[in-house]
């Protein structure tokens, strides 16, 4: 037996653990869950444990439903919120053992070594937003902010605060790190950033950091939720990722004396995200309603470019901070609060690294707030927009070889099937909005 599981099961003894929860992530990025008796684990770091895939968004077809969860050792953590138990992430295999194709774990682990491969690990920085509410959602009433501030407001003895402490004195008893929080710009909307981590650790974390999210807000007797844009007049909630690629301990997208200190490589990766950016949006932006959120306002990106401190723009360089190389980074801006993060990370690794293999050209940074511009100035400027809806989303992704290869082919058309369902269920509503603004007028 491997030296990690070996510590795991030490530990069960140790903290009397009686529950053992093996999480995995369906294809929409929802968590699953089955609890074992730490008397099965054993078997379980062998053979894994057998569960029905077909009852699982996307993971198999009816006549090939048998599939194992395996616990992957590395993230054993014991559960804060709730006594005597612990959590391991699974790698999910197909009965004779070899990697499920469906698995969202295994296709970020397939492009990560992609990168591998060329010597470079990717990391990973996300800045998570996300509101609270005062209660659960009522059917057919708005949710409630639990507070009325704004961004990096400080408010005396202010629900938000305790909140924000304890969810991260709760990340920290599991070894996720945060670097920053703070109250964002919208009423009740909370900004959590962790530290950076390779890519299937982030992910892992973010999968963990909804659920403690979750937990803590009802232990307080509130409501916490990751939906892109739940108010038409407030800001919705975006996930930026700041990325880099290392070889070994070397970033590779610092180069001293280049224009903002980024390496062709970097400018390589950044033109390899806007060329493919369209494509990749159904996955970075997954609901119908995220493209309420990239509409073009409330700091969301809407039109494909970068800048550097441009906060319009799709794909921001941070400001370089003299001596500090290694932190150099790109920030990916589109990503929603409530996307895949191992099938979105895939998907921006693969974007990036194409854009490396294939030595694409960066094209002009964009210098002005890209909103202000009039559509004619943009299309002058070879600004186009990321696509706005939906609809529009998985067509272009459609006829994307790079994400069809990236996902793999039953993830990429369960993933469309799945999306086309959803906006055709969407498509057909009948909204309020319609009716107040036609039945006065018709
Ligand atoms: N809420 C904004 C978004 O949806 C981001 C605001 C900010 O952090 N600058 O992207
Ligand atoms: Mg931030
Ligand atoms: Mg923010
Ligand atoms: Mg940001």
């Amino acid at each position: 037996m491997e030296k990690q599981q070996e510590f795991v099961l030490r530990t069960l003894e140790e903290r009397d653990i009686r529950f053992v929860r093996l999480w995995f992530t369906d294809v929409l990025g929802y968590l699953k869950s089955v609890a074992v008796a730490p008397a099965e684990l054993e078997n379980a770091f062998e053979e894994g444990i057998g569960f029905d895939g077909s009852a699982i968004e996307g993971f198999a077809r009816v006549y090939e439903a048998d599939m194992l969860a395996k616990p992957d050792p590395s993230t054993f953590q014991v559960l804060p919120w709730r006594a005597a138990t612990a959590r391991m992430f699974c790698d999910i295999t197909m009965p004779d053992g070899s990697p499920s194709y469906a698995d969202p774990r295994h296709v970020l682990k397939r492009a990560l070594s992609r990168a591998a491969e060329r010597g470079l690990t990717f990391y990973t920085h996300p800045e998570v937003e996300f509101f609270v509410f005062k209660e659960p959602p009522q059917p057919g009433s708005e949710p409630i902010p639990v507070d009325a501030s704004g961004f990096f407001d400080h408010t005396a003895h202010g629900v938000a605060q305790d909140f924000r402490r304890d969810t991260i004195t709760m990340l920290e008893e599991m070894s996720i790190s945060v670097e920053f929080s703070h109250h964002e710009v919208a009423p009740g909307q909370q900004e959590i950033d962790l530290r950076y981590a390779d890519a299937l650790a982030t992910s892992d974390n973010l999968m963990t950091f909804r659920a403690v999210v979750k937990e803590v807000a009802l232990s307080q007797g509130m409501y916490a939720s990751f939906m892109p844009k739940p108010f038409t007049e407030h800001a919705g909630s975006g996930m930026h990722t700041h990325v880099s690629l290392f070889e070994g301990d070397r970033n590779v997208f610092f180069e001293s004396g280049m224009q903002y200190q980024l390496s062709k490589t970097a400018e390589q990766f950044i033109a390899g995200l806007l060329r493919h950016a369209p494509e990749i949006t159904a996955v970075t932006n997954q609901w119908v309603n995220s493209y309420k959120r990239l509409q073009g306002g409330g700091e969301a990106p809407a039109y494909v470019c970068w800048g550097h401190n441009n906060r319009s723009a799709l794909v921001r360089v941070p400001m370089y901070k003299p001596g500090k190389g290694q932190s150099v980074r790109v920030e990916f801006r589109s990503l929603d609060s409530a996307c895949n993060p191992y099938l979105a990370y895939a998907m921006i690794l693969a974007a990036g690294l194409r854009g490396i293999e294939e030595g694409y050209e960066l094209p002009p940074e964009a210098e002005d707030d890209v909103w202000a511009l009039t559509e004619r100035e943009r299309r002058a400027l070879g600004i186009d927009p990321l696509p706005t809806s939906l609809d529009e989303a998985i067509r272009v992704m459609e006829g994307s070889e790079l994400v069809a290869e990236t996902l793999g082919e039953h993830v990429f058309e369960f993933f469309l099937r799945n999306k086309r369902q959803e906006w055709n269920a969407y498509r057909r509503q009948v909204t309020q909005y319609e009716r107040d603004i036609m039945l006065p007028v018709l």
